[in-house]
């Protein structure tokens, strides 16, 4: 299926199996804006726990937090975000569509490394077994040259930004003669910078109405509680605060579904560390997080880190782990090492003191930050795409199924009498549902056919489906049909708890990081 095809399907079958709807869709729709529907939600708090559980409970040292969304406006003068939350913007004068200056140009790039990969996928036809793809990249003429113009293109790209020369990045477009991809037009407007803060006003009477943002990220929640956590928590360096919640950016392009919103949550970890240090935990990190990532086995090459050419005002190194969307590579979680930046600029913006005391050295300093942050809701759209498949069965038949990690998966089983109309099925269905119950989210499905009850239970992404029949009755057993491998055991009602257990416990897959 070709890559769009398959994301419109990735669309259409979230909203079909109650996972992501358009927000207030009876009005046609906000842009950029979505809500989870009933199955959604319990992926997307799945997820988040998956997260919690590996980065709070896992780690001594690690504490979660939860901070408002409001924040004292100060925060974000602080933060740098007031002043430089900004994306380049560039119109499109003849089709007044709006696109994000440098994704062009990354856009640009993304295609000339599409060539790179077709030509090593040659190569690797035509030298078979012998093909040594490093050797191949690294002295063949033309992918040396397409990849020369790339880091020439990028490099520059990353310098205009970073001199906020903004004129250049418009002759940039123009000498690479990037057209609108939806129109083909070269008539372009200057390049401007766009803030993306939501404003809005705390307080009833206009006068004395306080200016405020909603959040633009959670770590600045984490930042300013700092010292209070230290201190309340007596955590001793290094030592990590984590949090998850909605933040919220004006995004100029926001038309990949739930990949860029307007409204969506961050999961994210301030690890706060001896300056100098920041090197080896960098390291630490990259490791640890993409090793959380491949524990729930979408896929080792789905995975990349892409580390970043401009630098952040207050990142000295970072990277993001990329994730093959339906769309190609793109960031799925960024890992920063945020020096001391944050702390110092809200010492300075508060007039307290945000230093950490080491008892063993026996001196004060501000700690160096360390920052994981992951958006749930592109892991949510990368767990959810990945999983979608169509197969085809040995009988020549179709079947979609959507293969979640287990862990993840929003019902874990569901419970079917053989026979809707048996009064003897249907209660040993429903017994078996309430003793399940409490310990998994389980569903009860008698409508239809049992064969069209799997496909839909497939289709949900449930792991297993237990069936009730006649022999359940005489000898308290039932058939367990695994989703992926659509194999049926007969086992004992009794064994069912510790069965799904071992595949959807938390325990079983973060063990898989070691
Ligand atoms: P991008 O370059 O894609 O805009 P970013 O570098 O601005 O992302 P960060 O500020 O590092 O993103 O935010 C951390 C994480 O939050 C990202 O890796 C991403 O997963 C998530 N995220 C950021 N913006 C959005 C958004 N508009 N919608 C959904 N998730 C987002």
């Amino acid at each position: 299926m070709a890559n769009d095809d398959k994301f419109k399907k990735v669309i259409s079958h979230a909203k079909e199996y109650g996972y992501v709807f358009q927000s207030s869709e009876i009005y046609d729709g906000l842009s950029a804006v979505y809500d989870y529907a009933q199955n959604g939600a319990e992926l997307k708090k799945n997820i988040r726990d998956y997260w919690w559980k590996a980065m709070v409970q896992m780690h001594d040292n690690i504490v979660g937090i939860d901070a408002a969304i409001f924040m004292h406006p100060t925060t974000w003068k602080a933060s740098g975000h007031v002043d430089a939350f900004n994306d380049p913007l560039i119109d499109n004068k003849d089709s007044k569509k709006r696109y994000r200056a440098d994704v062009l140009v990354e856009d640009y790039c993304a295609k000339i490394e599409a060539k790179i990969n077709k030509e090593v996928k040659k190569a690797e036809k035509r030298f078979g077994d012998a093909f040594n793809k490093d050797e191949f990249v690294s002295t063949n003429g033309r992918v040396l040259g397409y990849q020369e113009k790339i880091d020439t293109v990028l490099k520059r790209l990353g310098k205009s930004l970073e001199n906020e020369d903004l004129a250049d990045v418009k002759a940039l477009i123009e000498e690479l003669e990037i057209a609108d991809p939806m129109t083909g037009s070269r008539n372009w407007t200057d390049v401007k910078q766009f803030n993306l803060m939501f404003g809005t006003k705390l307080g009833a009477s206009a006068d004395t109405a306080m200016d405020l943002y909603l959040r633009p990220e959670t770590a600045q929640g984490i930042f300013v509680n700092f010292l209070n956590v230290q201190k309340t928590g007596r955590l001793k360096i290094p030592f990590g605060i984590a949090q998850t919640g909605k933040a919220f950016r004006n995004e100029i392009v926001a038309r990949q579904f739930i990949f860029r919103m307007r409204e969506f949550e961050q999961m994210e970890m301030q690890f706060f560390i001896k300056p100098g240090t920041q090197k080896e935990w960098f390291d630490y990190w990259k490791d640890t997080r993409l090793k959380w990532h491949k524990s729930l086995g979408l896929g080792e090459d789905n995975y990349r880190f892409h580390d970043h050419e401009k630098l952040a005002h207050y990142a000295d190194a970072a990277t993001d782990i990329e994730f093959n969307f339906p769309f190609g590579f793109k960031e799925l979680e960024g890992i920063h090492s945020r020096t001391d930046f944050d702390l110092k600029q809200h010492e300075t913006h508060s007039g307290k003191k945000l230093q950490y005391f080491d008892h063993e050295d026996n001196e004060s300093y501000t700690p160096y930050v360390l920052e994981t942050s992951i958006g749930l809701d592109r892991m949510f759209l990368a767990v959810f795409a990945n999983s979608l498949q169509n197969e085809t069965l040995e009988d020549g038949s179709e079947r979609t199924v959507l293969k979640l990690p287990a862990v993840l998966a929003p019902t874990k089983a569901a419970i079917l009498p053989l026979v809707r109309k048996d009064e003897a099925l249907t209660n040993m269905a429903k017994d078996i549902v309430e003793d399940l119950k409490w310990d998994f989210n389980v569903a009860y499905d008698e409508k239809d056919a049992v064969g069209r009850r799997y496909r839909r239970q497939d289709a949900a992404g449930t792991p297993f489906c237990i069936t009730v029949d006649g022999e359940s009755i005489e000898n308290n057993t039932v058939t367990i049909r695994h989703r992926d491998t659509m194999e049926q055991k007969r086992v004992k009602i009794e064994d069912l708890h510790s069965i799904i257990k071992k595949e959807v416990d938390v325990k079983e897959w973060l063990m898989r990081m070691e």
